[in-house]
């Protein structure tokens, strides 16, 4: 064995050791539909406007304080009065702050982490490396919440948190709401629900509001598939004694200023980033009607800004698309219930007729 080799052995983690890292594809040159990304640029006008306000930004100071987007964000995406938010480098962050805010120190028997499968892969890798247990709890064939599951793996567990993605990636629903809230219930002071809506923009559906009701409660959200994935920010709130405590465990500086200001601005002109939005849910169910029409292809309902297909051969279907020079996911090995689906964003109606065409021929 290597020098290199033994010294990694004897140094990082088994576990660190055993996984990949997490594989972004080289897009140049392909049509992108694998990331759920918002295909839309903000107008010319206001992109030099965020030009002029980034070259007047203090670069050469830490950033000081996130009061006034922390504010920003407070008022114009429906955080409830009394309610502060934390931000985070995207929410992905935010999920590993939440894990590392909730794993168990040794002696004690690790905390659980409990997630409805499939759902965000990100949920398990957190728990993973903060140290926690993840456990899995199977949807139903139709992607609904198996409540009775879920209550029993709670009583079993007593999970510190549980992640619910709301509408969930990669099916696209919305979770009856009626559940979740059995879930809060039944979690009561032991553990968190952290209720995930970075699809909030197209669903129009949260629980944000409903902060007040629940004191065990985290709604975290994201600007990403707004339009902004570029800037890497996300935000959660919860009641205030919660929040203070996950606000030690967030790096002190982990929002920097280009994205404190171009996210400020951009709050500033929400209402082109819903039109956007709005332009998106539209084309999204044009383009699952004439999918659902070809022979062979189920699409699944979707709140979100993507739309989960099943074909007869994933795996063929995508090495074909692959050759056309168009990237999708494929989900089949995921999980039994995604046998054979695929996972595209939806975009431009441009893009959407490019995507449908190479899709229809690579059926055959
Ligand atoms: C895309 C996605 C995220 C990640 O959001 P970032 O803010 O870009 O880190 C979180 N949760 C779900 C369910 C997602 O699909």
């Amino acid at each position: 064995m290597s020098f290199l080799d033994q010294l990694i052995n004897n140094t990082v983690r088994a576990d660190v050791r055993a996984v990949n890292s997490y594989q972004v594809a080289d897009a140049g040159g392909y049509l992108k539909l694998d990331a759920m990304e918002n295909p839309y640029l903000l107008p010319l006008p206001l992109r030099e406007e965020l030009g002029t306000r980034l070259a007047g930004s203090v670069l050469n100071r830490y950033p000081h304080s996130y009061e006034s987007l922390k504010a920003a964000v407070c008022n114009k995406l429906g955080v409830p009065a009394g309610h502060d938010v934390i931000l985070g480098n995207g929410s992905d962050e935010l999920i590993s702050m939440l894990a590392v805010a909730c794993a168990s120190q040794a002696p004690a028997p690790r905390a659980v982490m409990l997630a409805p499968v499939p759902g965000f892969v990100m949920y398990a890798r957190s728990a993973q490396f903060a140290g926690m247990d993840f456990v899995g709890v199977p949807l139903n064939d139709d992607f609904s919440l198996d409540l009775d599951a879920m209550l029993a793996a709670i009583e079993q567990y007593r999970p510190a948190l549980v992640f619910l993605a709301y509408p969930n990636n990669p099916t696209g629903n919305l979770f009856d709401a009626t559940d979740i809230e059995r879930i809060i219930t039944a979690l009561g002071d032991t553990g968190i629900a952290v209720l995930d809506e970075a699809y909030e923009p197209f669903a129009q559906q949260s629980f944000m509001g409903r902060l007040p009701e629940f004191a065990n409660l985290v709604v975290m959200r994201t600007v990403s598939k707004l339009g902004l994935a570029g800037i890497r920010l996300g935000y959660m709130s919860a009641a205030p004694a919660l929040l203070e405590q996950f606000e030690k465990v967030r790096p002190p500086y982990n929002v920097n200023v280009l994205t404190q200001v171009a996210a400020e601005f951009v709050l500033d002109h929400l209402d082109v980033l819903n039109a956007q939005a709005a332009l998106l849910n539209r084309a999204r169910d044009e383009l699952a009607a004439r999918l659902a029409a070809l022979p062979g292809v189920t699409v699944f309902p979707s709140k979100a800004n993507f739309l989960l297909i099943r074909v007869a051969n994933a795996d063929d279907v995508c090495a074909k698309l692959l050759a056309r020079r168009v990237l999708i996911k494929n989900m089949s090995k995921m999980h039994a219930v995604l046998a054979n689906c695929l996972r595209v964003s939806v975009s431009t109606p441009e893009e959407n007729t490019l995507f449908y065409d190479a899709f229809q021929a690579s059926l055959v």
